[in-house]
């Protein structure tokens, strides 16, 4: 039984028999690539989230990159970003040579806040929005402020697989949402990953532009090696194996999504008990989180030590994260290229400060969540002292 010596990674791909035997499966079939494992998943995916068209992809990232390069965003295009995300979502702006707007994010969710987005609305050709640790941000004030200016809605749903708004699952509230199935994520296909949408054209762009920008009506079956490309595209397909493996996980999900949900809630009501930490709610009006982590959030003023509280926790064996280690237009590249300073996105600064990511993913037993909670006191006793 796990004693207190036993650790708790922040997270753990659970991975068992179903995933190699349709790992062997698909090895020892030959066929790698173009097979029937990444249709059967897209169509799985698409069911799952409630989206009219899933295509699969070799990441989060690729997929995010993939939208914006078929909405014909390039130089002089300006996209609206979180300041408080993975490089990836501004990254995927760049890489089409176009301009990252930052905006700060809000005090009690992390989301993008949605003033912020109308003030620098003007102009813009695009957002990506995020849904941070799996809690939707206010989707509706994004639309409304997209519809007034004409610009689509682009989700970056790494960490939002099943996350609610309304009725709604992430990833079918903008144009296109991207899903990311990297080894710790929700569900993993080793990398890969997924783009939702229920635009026909768009669908129909993404299949052929990840693949090179064949046209596919030339030749196809009936003349082996013939085709036509009629447009400019990259290499981004997922893997027969990865599929496999995503098709495996799949299977899982309603029991992962339950345990990330009890685990989250064992936390939190262990941490609401210290004063000096701030967690999100993870309902908060529309909005309900696909409980990604916990993030215990420690005073803005400094008072507790974070890097003394993750010693402790270390220590204790509880493994932990940081989402994420910096307000994007702070990291180098960014502060370099546009001359972003300290004290210009104030919360997302904070978060990236004195954020701790605790693990509630599918590895983490009840008994684990509650030794968490429990660690976590002390850890901000230790934090506290000196
Ligand atoms: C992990 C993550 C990504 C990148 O996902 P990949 O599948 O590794 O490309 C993008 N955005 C957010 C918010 C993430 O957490």
């Amino acid at each position: 039984m796990s004693s207190s010596r036993t650790s708790i990674p922040f997270g753990r791909p659970q991975i068992d028999d179903q995933e190699l035997a349709a790992v062997n499966q698909v090895l020892e079939s030959g066929i790698l690539v173009h097979g029937e494992a990444t249709p059967a998943f897209e169509e799985r995916f698409a069911q799952r989230i409630g989206a009219p068209h899933a295509i699969a992809v070799s990441s989060c990232t690729a997929g995010m990159h993939l939208v914006l390069f078929c909405k014909g965003i390039g130089p002089g295009d300006k996209v609206a970003v979180p300041a408080m995300t993975h490089v990836a979502t501004a990254h995927v702006v760049e890489l089409c040579g176009a301009e990252p707007v930052f905006v700060d994010v809000d005090r009690e969710s992390g989301n993008m806040l949605p003033d912020g987005l109308a003030a620098v609305a003007e102009g813009l050709s695009a957002v990506l929005v995020v849904h941070y640790l799996g809690l939707p941000a206010d989707m509706d004030a994004v639309l409304a402020t997209a519809a007034k200016h004409g610009f689509p809605v682009i989700e970056d749903c790494a960490l939002a697989v099943d996350a609610r708004y309304g009725e709604q699952k992430a990833g079918t509230l903008g144009l296109a949402g991207s899903f990311s199935f990297y080894p710790v994520k929700h569900m993993t296909s080793i990398e890969g990953g997924m783009v939702t949408t229920g635009d026909d054209e768009l669908a129909a762009m993404l299949a052929a532009r990840r693949a090179f920008g064949y046209d596919r009506t030339i030749g196809a079956r009936t003349k082996p090696g013939i085709y036509d490309v009629n447009a400019l595209g990259f290499n981004y397909r997922m893997s027969e194996v990865e599929a496999a493996v995503g098709l495996a996980q799949i299977d899982k999900l309603d029991y992962f999504q339950d345990v990330r949900a009890r685990n989250f809630a064992i936390l939190k009501e262990h941490l609401d008990e210290i004063d000096e930490v701030t967690v999100f709610e993870p309902v908060q009006g529309k909005a309900r989180s696909s409980h990604y982590c916990l993030n215990a959030v420690l005073p803005e003023d400094g008072s507790v030590s974070r890097d003394k509280a993750v010693e402790h926790l270390r220590e204790q064996g509880v493994g932990t994260s940081v989402h994420y280690p910096s307000a994007v237009p702070l990291f180098t590249y960014y502060k370099l290229k546009y001359g972003y300073d300290s004290g210009q996105f104030p919360v997302a600064e904070w978060l990236a400060a004195q954020t701790i990511s605790l693990p509630v993913g599918p590895h983490v037993s009840e008994e684990d969540a509650r030794r968490i909670g429990m660690a976590m006191k002390d850890a901000i006793l230790h934090g506290k002292a000196g």
